[in-house]
């Protein structure tokens, strides 16, 4: 007698590497893939088109995949707990598979689907895919969490991985040509300045990453990690966020020797160990993970929160990092630290306001990593080093925008300005603004806050919480 699965994906849009794919392939006879279009995904608490339509179109992409093996994509619409047992039910499908998802949102998803799949049942199995070790996988000595990346990342290195698997040949479906997909609300982003979507151009970015030999992007990745004007970074970011590779992929083929692999490898571990914060401590995506930091004092400024989202503050290179985002759905980490730093200590604005203008524009917008970034940056969450960290972001711009090429860019009223005054434009006098056609407070803002004046008091109000939570 013949056997159906169903092979449910979510932020797996992929057909090489995909353990829950090769595991149903192994189980069955016929194998069933079903993307559903969930509403909670789709608005949600972060509603973001840069995103939606980066995941419609891979999905769209994965449709392709899948087709040229045999196999027709079903595309569901509503609440999965109601579409995946009713597809069971249509299907006669003994089993589910899926790639184990961490998300707060997605583990209450799946053990809801999980419930009323047993109701009937019908088997459920979520197989590794989304990391090379699981949030949940890796503990310290004393069988805890780990609070410090170092820690994390030795153990990382030492545990055990599974092979990597090839994408089937053949995908034998049920003979149903695929559902069409529906159409989404374009991006906010110019779609001409987006990575490509779907899981070919994924891999044809991972390809032109790591290269053969010299002179391949990821060695020289140490030395031009940090360079706002040269972007010589993966950006695989969004293609790790919705699986069009999956990392035990990008792990294995960047390995090797020389900084720029080891250093590049330890950012992918990154993305991991903020997937085990989240895991261990969901309360982080409410709250400051140092209990110190929990009810540190915010200013309600709503002028400021603007002149930082639209890029309009006076300082460049924020500004510069705040019209990418805009315009591409892509900030450069550097770049994130910045903006991050100059919300959450120069404007001492509610660091979840930033957090949310993040995902609601960026590709590759995830909350373990996202909420992971601004906590390092705010000084609340695992760094270790002390809240006295203040970006100065004239100084940052010098050192990781030397030519100013990044500001000129993003901030076209500054591309007169010349190199030497370039992140710090207001101190050009009359004469110099007028041969660089750019009239301060006119053409380009005033700085909206004075560096040394907010360092002195982001570190007061800081300080001022930890006495108070140590007293
Ligand atoms: C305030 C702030 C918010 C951030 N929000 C996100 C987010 O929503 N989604 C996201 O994927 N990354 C986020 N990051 C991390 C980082 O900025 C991006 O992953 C990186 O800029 C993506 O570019 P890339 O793919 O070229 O990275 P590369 O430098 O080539 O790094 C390779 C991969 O490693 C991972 N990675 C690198 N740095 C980090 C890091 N610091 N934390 C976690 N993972 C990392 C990413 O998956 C990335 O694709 C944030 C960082 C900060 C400071």
């Amino acid at each position: 007698m013949s056997s159906t699965a169903i092979v449910w994906f979510r932020r797996d849009l992929r057909v090489h590497d995909h353990p829950a794919l090769t595991a149903a392939l192994a189980e069955a006879d016929v194998v069933i893939p079903v993307f559903v279009f969930d509403e909670a995904l789709l608005g949600g608490k972060w509603p973001a088109p840069n995103r939606v339509w980066f995941m419609r179109e891979s999905v769209a992409a994965l449709a392709g995949e899948l087709q040229a093996r045999g196999a027709g994509l079903r595309v569901l619409h509503g609440k999965p707990a109601d579409v995946i047992p009713a597809l069971a039910a249509e299907t006669g499908a003994a089993d589910v598979f899926v790639t184990r998802d961490a998300t707060p949102y997605g583990r209450r998803r799946d053990r809801a689907v999980e419930d009323a799949l047993t109701a009937r049942s019908t088997g459920f199995h979520a197989r590794t895919g989304l990391y090379v070790h699981e949030p949940d996988a890796l503990a310290n000595k004393d069988d805890r969490p780990f609070s410090v990346f170092g820690g994390f990342k030795r153990a990382w290195d030492a545990a055990p991985r599974r092979a990597l698997l090839t994408a089937p040949a053949a995908i034998p479906g049920d003979g149903r040509p695929a559902d069409p997909i529906p159409d989404v609300a374009p991006p906010t982003a110019d779609r001409a300045l987006m990575p490509t979507p779907g899981e070919p151009a994924a891999r044809a970015r991972l390809a032109a990453w790591i290269g053969a030999g010299d002179g391949d992007p990821v060695g020289d990745y140490a030395a031009n990690r940090d360079r706002l004007d040269l972007a010589r970074t993966s950006r695989l970011s969004q293609d790790l966020r919705f699986g069009l590779v999956s990392p035990l992929e990008v792990v294995a083929r960047a390995e090797g020797d020389g900084d720029g692999r080891r250093v590049f490898v330890s950012e992918v571990a990154w993305r991991e160990f903020y997937a085990h914060i989240m895991w261990h401590h969901p309360r982080v995506a409410t709250e400051a993970y140092q209990p110190a930091f929990r009810d540190l004092p915010v200013r309600d400024d709503p002028a400021a929160l603007q002149a930082w989202q639209e890029g309009q503050t006076g300082y460049p290179v924020v500004d510069a990092a705040m019209r990418q985002l805009l315009a591409t759905g892509f900030m450069h980490n550097r770049a994130r630290m910045i903006a991050a730093s100059f919300l959450t200590k120069h404007l001492l604005l509610d660091r979840h306001l930033g957090e949310a203008h993040f995902m609601a524009h960026l590709t590759d917008g995830d909350l373990a990593s996202n909420n992971g970034g601004w906590q390092w940056t705010a000084s609340t969450g695992t760094d270790p080093q002390p809240y006295f960290r203040v970006f100065n972001p004239v100084l940052q711009g010098q050192r990781h925008d030397p030519e100013g090429d990044y500001v000129r860019r993003w901030v076209p009223e500054l591309r007169g300005v010349a190199t030497g005054r370039i992140h710090d434009p207001w101190l050009m006098s009359a004469a110099e603004q007028a041969a660089a056609g750019c009239r301060i407070g006119i053409d380009y803002p005033a700085p909206i806050v004075d560096h040394a004046e907010a360092r002195a008091r982001a570190l007061a109000v800081y300080g001022e919480a930890k006495a108070n939570a140590t007293a």
